[in-house]
């Protein structure tokens, strides 16, 4: 049972001192409480209240993070249920999956695809995250032979099989890549959890309903395995969308602690149609699949999804942005075209791609107005004249041009009049109101 802040409380050190970054010991506690702060906040909390404490200062949905180095994959520690309550934390990894009954150009086909379905939208790098190698051959050497080409790709693994004694073979090789092991069930959760807590590697528990499973992750803890990854066990849409929302509930409403873990999905298990194993990974990254398991990664299935899990763990309070500041695109000179937008990620991007692609070297002035597109800036008062003028003095640009021509967004032209009195010395051009009409402007500019 789950302490209420009061509990915590009558635990904490009561100096008042505001150290935490809360002003009182009660408003520290009832965080803690919430699971919106952590305990190693306050300084003077003893080691033997920490061990007290350490329940209800644990996120209510635990970290796991399998493999090691820099492609170690993060996930769990959620803390709401929907993402304009707070933001979501840890993004759901995508893994590829391969069979040792697969032929040997198939496997090379899905594994090249984790680099070739590597794409950068707004300034972020978009890719998948691990290899799911699977056993269906029961033949431990052929199991072993792709478990090693699989490293070879250097993404962390996920080990698919029900035998303990394959798995172990697997990790004789791989443990110190620390691969999730899939799965410990009803009939092999001794041997597999052994496994686990030899090797410290993270466990998949996997059952075929939701009461089955919770007893059987209160099985493994008992073992001493920590780190869980929960597989319920559904293998449709509406059945793992039940699943994944009862889950989260418990653990983030409930505080039941045995299924406070992140959430492993196979998409590819449930649809032959690859358009129907796309939809189902969507329904995953938005409730709330911690891995997807999916049977390829062609570009027109990876590049929605990952464009659809940028979004969602993108923070609804943070809009994403680029630094304020002058931009060179390509080899600009002292003659060529000065475009003005704001610091929105997506603005930014939009609008160098296309500047990039009409191949005239080119100046663009970003200026930071918190993160907003140019209307939403403009109608909060952030992008006008009185506050562009000021910009446009300090960011250095007539350093950099001896012309004085500025081209700013067409869908604020109304500005155009107000600006030129701003910046007496600039003549103020309206260009396209679409990012795509950019190329064709920039070259009728220059014809
Ligand atoms: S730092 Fe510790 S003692 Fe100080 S207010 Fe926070 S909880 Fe209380």
């Amino acid at each position: 049972m789950a302490l209420t802040g009061l509990d915590i409380y009558k635990k904490l050190p009561q100096k008042n001192c505001g150290e935490c970054g809360v002003p009182t010991c009660l408003a520290f506690a009832m965080k803690l409480a919430m699971g919106k702060a952590q305990l190693d906040a306050c300084p003077y909390v003893s080691e033997e209240t920490k061990a007290e404490l350490s329940e209800a200062s644990a996120p209510p949905i635990r970290l796991v993070t399998i493999g090691v180095g820099d492609k170690a994959l993060k996930i769990g520690e959620e803390a709401v249920l929907f993402r304009h309550e707070k933001t979501f934390y840890h993004q759901p990894g995508f893994a590829v999956l391969v069979d040792d009954g697969m032929s040997e150009s198939e496997i090379g086909e899905k594994l090249a695809q984790l680099k070739s379905s590597q794409f950068e939208r707004v300034g972020q790098f978009l890719r998948a995250d691990l290899v799911a190698v699977k056993s269906s051959s029961n033949d431990s050497a052929k199991f072993v032979e792709l478990v090693k080409k699989a490293m070879g790709t250097e993404f962390p693994l996920v080990l698919i099989t029900d035998n303990s004694e394959m798995m172990k073979a697997a990790l004789s090789v791989c443990a110190k890549t620390k691969p999730l092991i899939y799965a410990a069930n009803e009939g092999n959760f001794e041997q597999m959890a052994a496994l686990a807590k030899e090797e410290n590697c993270p466990l998949a528990v996997a059952a075929k309903d939701l009461n089955i499973l919770s007893e059987l992750v209160e099985k493994v803890t008992a073992q001493g395995i920590k780190d869980i990854v929960l597989d319920p066990g559904s293998r449709n849409i509406k059945d793992s969308l039940r699943d994944a929302t009862f889950i989260r509930r418990a653990a983030l409403k409930k505080k039941f602690k045995p299924l406070g873990y992140p959430i492993i999905t196979f998409p590819c298990e449930m649809y032959d149609d690859p358009y129907m194993e796309a939809v189902a990974a969507g329904v995953g990254i938005m409730k709330y699949a911690g891995i997807i398991v999916l049977s390829d990664l062609e570009a027109w299935k990876a590049l929605p999804l990952y464009v659809l899990r940028q979004n969602i763990y993108t923070d609804p309070q943070k809009p994403m942005q680029v630094e304020e500041g002058i931009y060179p695109i390509g080899e600009p000179d002292e003659d060529s075209p000065v475009l003005l937008t704001t610091n929105f990620s997506l603005t930014y991007f939009t609008v160098s791609g296309e500047v990039e692609a009409s191949k005239i070297p080119s100046w663009i002035c970003i200026m930071d107005v918190e993160g907003l597109s140019v209307l939403t800036a403009w109608g909060a008062g952030k992008f006008v004249p009185e506050s562009i003028g000021p910009f446009m003095k300090r960011c250095g640009i007539t350093d950099k041009v001896k012309h004085r021509k500025l081209i700013i967004p067409g869908c604020v032209a109304q500005i155009s009049g107000e600006l030129e009195e701003e910046l007496p010395d600039w003549k103020i051009e309206v260009g396209p109101r679409e990012a795509g009409d950019i190329p064709a402007y920039l070259k009728s500019r220059s014809a």
